[in-house]
């Protein structure tokens, strides 16, 4: 007797028909034709069942703040930082707590349930914190929070900023974050990461720096965190997030950089929504992408995770915590088309990005927590191409959000009446 089996699965592996057997919050059986009965089924219909999606990349702090105190005007990531800059002293947490709720509910909808957000340590009040702390705590039945301190305005840079990213470490942020290319010079750049690293290393903590997001070629901040990685015995606790300076650099240079990055177990976080929409604005045209080399780098066995960064905030006026709308941007950003390249980007935003967060417990396998989405999809590529609804999501073996079908009703003569835009389109490779 089961608490819940969902029939009749097609798993991202590929396997279809498959039933999934949940008790006690975790997935006990996977497999065809499973002889049991629980006290509730759900007939999955020959879609697709993922897990969980997960975002490594977020900003919880400043998400759903679009028009406050204004509108970016530019578009550039540094009138963001100004924005955002003018928007923190005037904050309450009571506005952030609430625009960060708002946010989580989206995002269980979406079948979002493990999120990395970066809280801006600069403002020494610390309110930022105090109210994401408070977040990670209310969310925590039904979303995994991982909260990073992220000294916005540079940790060399802004006075005290030092001091504030290690108040919100004693207050119980998870990981240390950073902005080199933010700080006045190279210089001290390359000193905020050796000193970043240092503090995880001392204090057992994972690091996720925002690194290298310029279009700057020389912005090499990636190889000194990947060399003090190694120093520090930090392998596969490091990530860079953005990389985007890796688009315009040069090529010899790269492929000794790749290798390093490779030995240092870093995870890459690439965000291409963001990257899209605010690289290359210094160019005229031939425009660069801006977003960082996903395919070489996946080709060098390098966990690459993709992050939403931004939903309504001063430096994206778009997005709706939909981890599909961020891997279809990279299908095409990336240029990855092929079948085998969109179930990597598949990948890149469900067991990479679980393994990036060092999310115990994840996945479809037995004894795994039963966290699971059922999609109107067919399979993984029909789900990227389709953004479709997630007709249920479920977390430790309860459903806890559902959506309808997003069918078309179609009045034409000798035309079919109904039109499910996915499953009646799935392609025959
Ligand atoms: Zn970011």
């Amino acid at each position: 007797m089961f608490d819940l089996i969902v029939r009749n699965a097609n798993l991202p592996d590929g396997r279809k028909g498959i039933d999934i057997g949940i008790q006690g919050g975790k997935i006990i059986a996977v497999e065809h034709n499973l002889q049991a009965q629980a006290g509730e089924e759900i007939d999955a219909t020959d879609r697709l069942v993922s897990p969980p999606f997960v975002d490594p990349h977020f900003h919880m702090d400043a998400t759903l703040s679009l028009g406050l105190p204004r509108m970016n005007v530019s578009g550039t990531l540094l009138e963001g930082i100004a924005l955002w800059g003018e928007l923190r002293p005037i904050v309450t947490k009571e506005e952030l707590v609430d625009r960060a709720l708002r946010y989580c509910d989206l995002a269980v909808t979406q079948g979002l349930l493990f999120i990395r957000s970066h809280v801006d340590t600069s403002d020494p009040r610390l309110v930022t914190v105090e109210a994401m702390i408070e977040v990670r705590e209310k969310v925590a039945p039904y979303i995994d929070l991982q909260l990073v301190a992220f000294p916005q305005d540079g940790y060399y840079r802004s006075p005290g900023a030092i001091d504030a990213l290690n108040r919100a470490l004693d207050m119980g942020v998870d990981i240390v974050g950073g902005i080199p290319h933010f700080e006045r010079t190279m210089g001290e750049g390359t000193a905020s990461v050796e000193a970043l690293c240092r503090i995880a290393a001392d204090r057992g903590l994972p690091v996720d720096i925002h690194c290298d997001e310029t279009d700057d070629p020389l912005s090499r901040h990636i190889e000194t965190l990947a060399a003090e990685t190694i120093r520090f015995g930090l392998q596969g606790r490091v990530a860079g997030s953005h990389l985007t300076s890796m688009h315009s650099m040069d090529n010899y240079y790269v492929s000794k950089l790749i290798p390093l990055m490779a030995e240092a177990e870093i995870n890459v976080i690439p965000n291409p929504l963001i990257n899209i929409m605010l690289q290359g604005r210094h160019d005229t045209y031939p425009k660069r992408r801006g977003m960082t080399r996903v395919r070489e780098l996946m080709d060098a066995g390098l966990n690459v995770s993709f992050g939403h960064d931004c939903v309504m905030d001063p430096w994206y006026s778009m997005g709706s915590g939909d981890m599909l709308e961020v891997g279809h941007m990279a299908i095409h950003v990336a240029q990855m088309a092929g079948i085998d390249d969109k179930k990597k980007i598949f990948e890149a935003l469900t067991v990479n990005s679980a393994k990036t967060m060092g999310i115990a417990g994840y996945g479809l396998e037995k004894g795994r927590s039963a966290d699971l989405v059922i999609l109107q999809a067919s399979d993984t590529l029909e789900a990227l191409r389709l953004k479709p609804n997630r007709l249920a999501v479920i977390r430790r073996g309860k459903v806890i959000a559902r959506s309808a079908p997003r069918i078309g009703e179609l009045f034409l003569d000798g035309r079919p009446a109904r039109i499910d835009g996915g499953l009646d389109y799935v392609p025959r490779y």
